[in-house]
């Protein structure tokens, strides 16, 4: 006997890339920083005291709030803190979709593009929200008319990732305002990897900015080496906040996270210095990789992706291969992707590793 629900019961839940255990292994497959959180972040670590596990985190997280408001220019208000970006993106689809049910159709629905982060599909089918999803056009451009079939379809949220994930591709400010302008809903604008780009969107949610639609997404996981702290956050005009506000959990976040995100938000100028080195060793590992004949998608992020040539073995043999080795990438069985592979930027050695290995398999 099963008591599921029939949209849990059909559900394929997200598959996160793996987490080998194995002290050698170099682990290029799930874009975390390779460098440690910085000192401030570890010192705040050492602060914590029973006396404040004992009682309930604030509320609403206002002194991270306070910060992340500042370090963007923006009001406390227009911050809401969330247990990673993923609860953020959840609590979007909770607030602003229609269950299939109460709804004709697409109307009320999702609209995505093809492809895109894995787990939005996941959440709208939490939901059982219907979804839209436009394909990319060549190099994962977005296609012009792309807000306009989103309200054709009657889509109420939409997401786009930008920089793109997983092809690294970013998309100009001046594209994300036109689609912003043209799409009737919600538009939530994932900078998950804002950090390792030249522009955001952050202009667009501030007051006399004229949109009233823009949610842009945060979160510490990548730029800020804090992936197991579990901490994100949303950026929006207030009404935005206020309605998000009210779905998530009461303590959505800890006493511990809210303490460590407030010194990383606050060490931010510290933090940058890994982004820099990063950068760098992505424009070095991209030569290195066009140099042995790979395809490698213009990036601005903290991964590549990149098309193995004719010569070399296809992208799943040498994800298997690697793994082998004990250097995991990542490798998507889906039909746009399955002929490439994502790498994420690691320190220098483990690059030289990775690069070495990929020489060694042609
Ligand atoms: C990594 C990633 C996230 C998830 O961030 P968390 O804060 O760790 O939940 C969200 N969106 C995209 C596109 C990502 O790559």
């Amino acid at each position: 006997m099963s008591y599921e629900r029939e949209n849990i019961k059909r559900l394929k839940a997200y598959t996160p890339g793996e987490q080998p255990r194995a002290a050698e292994i170099i682990k290029l497959n799930t874009n975390e920083n390779p460098y440690p959180p910085v000192e401030a972040i570890m010192h705040s670590l050492t602060e914590v005291q029973g006396e404040q596990l004992r009682k309930y985190p604030p509320a609403t997280a206002q002194e991270f709030r306070d910060s992340a408001a500042k370090a963007h220019d923006v009001q406390s208000s227009q911050i809401i803190a969330t247990n990673g970006s993923d609860e953020l993106l959840r609590l979007a689809i909770t607030c602003y979709c229609e269950p299939s049910g109460d709804t004709e159709g697409t109307q009320g629905g999702l609209g995505l593009t093809d492809p895109t982060y894995s787990l939005y599909n996941v959440l709208a089918n939490i939901h059982d929200t219907p979804m839209f999803v436009v394909p990319l056009e060549d190099e994962y451009a977005m296609p012009a008319d792309l807000a306009k079939q989103w309200n054709d379809a009657g889509c109420k949220l939409a997401m786009i990732v930008n920089p793109h994930a997983p092809s690294g591709r970013a998309y100009s400010l001046d594209q994300i305002k036109q689609i912003a302008s043209d799409f009737n809903g919600i538009i939530i604008v994932d900078e998950a990897y804002a950090d390792f780009a030249e522009e955001d969107a952050v202009e667009l949610v501030k007051e006399n900015s004229g949109f009233d639609n823009v949610l842009i997404s945060r979160t510490l996981s990548k730029g800020y080496s804090l992936a197991g702290l579990r901490f994100g956050y949303g950026i929006a005009p207030a009404p935005i906040i206020d309605t998000l506000d009210k779905a998530r959990d009461s303590y959505n976040t800890d006493y511990i996270s809210q303490k460590l995100a407030t010194a990383a938000i606050n060490a931010r100028e510290d933090v940058a210095k890994s982004w820099d080195k990063v950068k760098s060793e992505r424009s070095r590992v991209e030569k290195a990789l066009v140099a042995m004949g790979y395809k490698v998608y213009p990036s601005q992020t903290n991964f590549l992706l990149a098309m193995p040539p004719v010569d070399a073995p296809d992208a799943e043999t040498i994800y298997q291969k690697l793994a082998e080795k004990y250097i995991f990438i990542r490798h998507f069985d889906h039909p746009n992707m399955c002929d490439k592979i994502r790498i994420s930027m690691g320190t220098p050695a483990q690059n030289d590793a990775l690069l070495k290995a990929l020489e060694e398999l042609k």
